[in-house]
């Protein structure tokens, strides 16, 4: 028998949240965002839940882009990073990618490549995230290569893009007003700028600011049955989990008070305690730094763990669940546990849960 661990992953819950998303976007496109394996929680299977639904898959790696054109998904498909090296254009052109361009290079590069059909084009701007994206004293330049290639090859369809750097905030609108004032003042001067579609929004535009849904939005997060706010849970933002890591109890330690758990002793009992040792640690993807407190489900009801996370397992408290024991089913996060919480109190967010799920886990599709 294997080690009880697993993650079910809710391909209906997947389906489900891509619609919420589509729902507050109204007449705008939705990417699926299923860079990182899909958040963790695999890019053929998100592709296969959501390949009748979405409007196209926005990834970082040329590698799973061609993974999915093979596995038969038909849809536009966007590189977030755009492409590499000069070597990647024909790969880009035979695949029909959509390629997010950041910097003036890359433009170059597409003139020299002479493509037969342009790649289309999400031009990025860099609108205060500094982190990808042309400056507005580069807006010229860009123009200036997009009109060379568009000599040398074919006039590529463009769209404009920015990523909002804090659209997550408490702050309200003034969190994303600042760069969508930048974002404007940098086309001022580019008046046929005004005609080309716009794609700005992650999940938590998505859900606070639907008027920055305009051609196409951008949801990853929200996919997975995230919230992207650290003050609203999922379930009230109409989410569903779709990753559930569960295990079970495999041994029940009852320990005296001033008796310790854990590698470094971190938990000191403070009363008799039942101390139930889970088949889940670090190398499964749990995070090490989760302190003892952190929420965990035990058949069905809440308690909290103890220690230090090892490597494969981790201790939770059985003292107030006297029905629980060796075999008692465990939910780390997802169905009845939102992952959320278990990432806020280990002082990280659920992206960095799902995409660590490692690989020894198996995984079980419902
Ligand atoms: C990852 C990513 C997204 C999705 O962000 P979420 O917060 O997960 O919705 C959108 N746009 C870009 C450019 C990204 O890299």
């Amino acid at each position: 028998m294997p080690r009880p661990i697993e993650a079910r992953i809710d391909l209906a819950a997947l389906r489900h949240n891509y619609l919420v998303a589509k729902r507050h976007a109204g007449a705008a496109r939705a990417w699926a965002v299923v860079k990182a394996n899909a958040y963790g929680h695999g890019l053929l299977r998100a592709a296969a839940a959501l390949g009748e639904v979405a409007d196209g898959f926005a990834l970082l790696d040329l590698d799973e882009a061609i993974i999915l054109r093979e596995a038969g998904i038909r849809q536009p498909i966007l590189l977030l990073e755009g492409f590499f090296a000069a070597a990647d254009l024909e790969i880009c052109a035979t695949y029909g990618l959509s390629v997010v361009i950041h910097r003036l290079e890359q433009l170059q590069m597409l003139r020299h490549a002479a493509l037969k059909v342009p790649l289309p084009i999400y031009l990025k701007l860099d609108s205060g995230m500094h982190r990808l994206g042309f400056s507005c004293e580069q807006i010229p330049a860009a123009r200036r290569e997009l009109t060379a290639l568009a000599t040398a090859v074919a006039p590529a369809p463009v769209t404009l893009m920015t990523h909002f750097a804090e659209a997550d905030a408490v702050g309200g609108e003034c969190c994303i007003n600042w760069q969508l004032e930048r974002f404007a003042r940098m086309l001022a001067d580019w008046p046929e700028a005004t005609s080309l579609p716009i794609s700005v929004a992650n999940s938590a535009a998505i859900l606070r600011y639907p008027q920055t849904a305009y051609a196409w939005v951008r949801p990853g997060i929200m996919l997975y049955g995230g919230s992207p706010f650290a003050d609203q849970e999922a379930a009230s933002l109409d989410l569903k989990p779709v990753m559930t890591l569960r295990s079970r109890i495999l041994a029940v330690q009852e320990i005296g008070v001033g008796e310790r758990v854990g590698y470094g002793g971190t938990f000191v009992a403070q009363r008799p305690t039942r101390v139930g040792v889970v088949a889940c640690g670090y190398a499964d993807g749990y995070p090490r730094h989760a302190p003892s407190g952190t929420p965990i489900l035990v058949a069905g009801e809440q308690t909290q763990t103890l220690g230090r996370v090892s490597m494969d397992m981790l201790a939770c408290d059985l003292t107030d669940l006297p029905g629980t024991g060796v075999g008692s089913p465990v939910v780390l996060w997802g169905q009845g546990l939102p992952a959320d919480a278990v990432a806020a109190a280990a002082q990280t967010i659920s992206y960095e849960l799902f995409c660590a799920l490692a690989r020894r886990v198996p995984v079980v599709e419902i």
